[in-house]
């Protein structure tokens, strides 16, 4: 994975989720600090989606969203500041699947594709995941990868317990 910088800027897509605390709160921070990162633009934000959690029982229901930036941050440093981000938003790595204040994944990296498993382009679980798919879907949904538009992919996929936040 390389670490130059790009030196036009690069489209990226993050997933945010949170189920721990003031939801709101968490994603709000999280897309004031992406806006504020350096050679960064804030190009768009997706509604926001209420989701049933995975993994352990008993955890409240996941606010998720996703952001469209444009970046001449390369991809590890961009993946550095999205863990700088979830720090300052009070994450504990505990327990594998467990909640968490705030959770932020690289989803797409301009068309880099990357098997290290400190930085997988794009994010090896993002096909799968209606909760990551419907809200990259407000921002890209003719966005083709591994031969699918990202909208046919998440027609692929059970939605249920997917429920859109309607803008206030
Ligand atoms: P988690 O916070 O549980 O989603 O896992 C974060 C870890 O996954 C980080 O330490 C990263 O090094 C690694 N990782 C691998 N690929 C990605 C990616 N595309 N986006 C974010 N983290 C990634």
């Amino acid at each position: 994975m390389t670490t130059v910088p790009p030196t036009v800027p690069v489209i990226a897509y993050i997933a945010l989720g949170t189920n721990l605390g003031d939801r709101q709160a968490h994603l709000d921070a999280a897309f004031t600090a992406l806006s504020a990162l350096p050679g960064t633009r804030l190009l768009a934000r997706s509604s926001l989606y209420e989701t049933a959690p995975l993994g352990p029982a008993g955890q409240q229901d996941y606010l998720n969203a996703a952001a469209k930036l444009e970046t001449t941050l390369a991809p590890r440093a961009l993946l550095d500041a999205c863990l700088t981000i979830e720090q300052a938003r009070g994450r504990i790595r505990a327990e594998r699947w467990g909640p968490r204040t705030l959770d932020l994944d690289i989803l797409l990296y301009g068309n880099t594709t990357s098997q290290d498993p400190h930085l997988t382009l794009p994010h090896p679980a993002m096909l799968n995941r209606a909760f990551v798919l419907a809200p990259l879907c407000d921002l890209a949904p003719e966005l083709i990868i591994a031969g699918r538009t990202l909208a046919q992919h998440l027609a692929l996929l059970n939605q249920t317990g997917i429920r859109r936040i309607p803008v206030a």
